[in-house]
């Protein structure tokens, strides 16, 4: 199993690399002048995570060769049945497709299309976008959720301090270098390190076990901590983690504050721009169906998410949780939830878009029919499966049972269906 193929560096010039993967060319950037021209290395993130040498090299770009063009047939495959018509959602699709910008009232009827022929158009061109801009490369992420104790009350989530019923548990800094040694032998080369709100690990603490699995491996490490101070973020990105996965959840205030109390979101979006601004590679969102947002706040969240340049986009639905004050409102429907995913796609051509977890919950198929309908990144829950339970943001979340190894594989094997190579190359020249 791989998660990343071996490119090689044929310039470098101002710590950027070109990496050429079979005469596919890619900018990815240099850290601590790690690589030089000739070198092979590993990108992840538009990161040079690791250099190897020609002999670990060869073999796995050998494994790779035919299977790197012969993925790229399928998806070429699937990716031009396109359905047409000519009525509203078409010239809009159109529009999109020739580079014009959708305005809002071009979103909203984009979001509010319904019948079955307008959904499929939708998807099928924002998938076709998406191979157009960023052929067939698919990022799996590995996550580890190290703690579900939590400081915050947010309405949504299951974690929140006011579930009393729900077992806590920490991880030590051993069980999370641990986890990340498992996941990398597994073949992830990105892994997200997430948590509730949790101050029992001190700063010092965080930062020495990204330290530790940074000197260790050749992986792109996200920090997903929620709201820790400044000298915090920095202190970790000193140490190694150059990621942050960090949602703004709705671009509606007064949604927002009542949703996360005593929270400010304006307080949360200096956060946010000031962590992409130092350097961090940015993965932001929102949730989709929070209580009283409405399609023009959906549209509110696809351009904040587009106006903070992020090198991932993260949003998902809100899965409502038991032991939370929103247990009884109405999950989002799947359609729903892909009409978002495809409307950023035609926005924003060249993102990178995640197909969360939570979207995983909303059918069997959910996963794949994301990446139809213009998503190219995934996430695998890596937690040891004896927590894994227990970090219940939501119910449902898939794999809760399954070995890492297990869903790895499943998710290769629908990936490989789908035509699209497991790795993440870096950005195309
Ligand atoms: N505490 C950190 C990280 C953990 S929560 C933070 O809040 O940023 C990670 C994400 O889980 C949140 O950003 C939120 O969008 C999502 N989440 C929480 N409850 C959820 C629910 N019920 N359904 C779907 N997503 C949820
Ligand atoms: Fe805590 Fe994050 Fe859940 Fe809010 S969403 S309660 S900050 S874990």
């Amino acid at each position: 199993m791989c998660y990343a193929i071996p490119g090689k560096v044929i310039a470098v010039t101002n710590n950027i690399a070109t990496v050429d993967y079979f005469g596919e060319l890619r900018r990815a950037h240099v850290m601590d002048g790690i690589a030089q021209i000739g070198d092979y290395v590993y990108a992840q993130g538009g990161i040079v995570v690791e250099k190897i040498s020609a002999a670990d090299a060869i073999p796995v770009l050998e494994i790779w060769r035919e299977q790197f063009f012969e993925l790229k047939k399928v998806d070429a495959r699937l990716s031009s049945t396109s359905t047409k018509g000519n009525n509203t959602i078409a010239s809009l699709i159109a529009k999109a497709e020739n580079g014009g910008n959708l305005n809002r009232n071009d979103m909203l009827a984009i979001l509010s299309a319904e019948n079955r022929t307008n959904l499929e158009m939708i998807y099928t061109a924002a998938n076709r976008t998406r191979r157009n801009r960023l052929d067939n490369a698919c990022c799996v992420h590995g996550i580890i959720e190290f703690s579900n104790h939590c400081l915050n009350d947010c309405l949504y989530c299951g974690i929140r301090a006011g579930n009393k019923v729900l077992k806590r548990y920490r991880m030590s800094s051993e069980e999370i270098i641990d986890a990340a040694d498992h996941a990398i032998k597994l073949g992830f080369r990105s892994l997200v390190l997430q948590s509730g709100e949790d101050q029992y690990y001190t700063d010092a603490m965080l930062a020495a076990i990204v330290k530790e699995i940074h000197e260790r491996h050749g992986v792109l490490l996200f920090v997903s901590i929620g709201e820790r101070s400044k000298e915090c973020y920095r202190k970790l990105y000193e140490s190694g983690a150059y990621g942050a996965l960090i949602r703004f959840e709705t671009s509606n205030k007064n949604i927002y504050e009542r949703m996360r109390p005593g929270k400010k979101l304006q307080a949360r979006l200096n956060l946010i721009r000031w962590l992409k601004e130092i350097g961090f590679i940015l993965a932001t969102g929102f949730l989709i169906s929070l209580p009283g947002q409405t399609q023009d706040d959906i549209i509110n969240d696809i351009l904040l998410t587009k106006s903070l340049k992020p090198d991932m986009y993260s949003f998902g639905p809100l899965i409502p949780h038991l032991q939370t004050p929103l247990a009884t409102i109405e999950k989002p429907n799947l359609s729903y939830i892909l009409k978002v995913i495809a409307l950023s796609r035609l926005v924003d051509p060249d993102a990178k878009i995640l197909a969360t977890t939570a979207l995983e919950t909303l059918g069997p198929d959910a996963g794949a029919a994301g990446l139809l309908a213009g998503a190219n990144s995934l996430m695998i829950d890596a937690t040891p499966s004896k927590y894994r339970k227990l970090y219940d943001l939501y119910p449902g979340k898939t794999g809760t049972d399954e070995s890492v190894e297990a869903m790895a594989e499943k998710t290769i094997k629908l990936l490989r269906s789908l035509g699209r190579a497991p790795t993440d190359l870096g950005v195309l020249l």
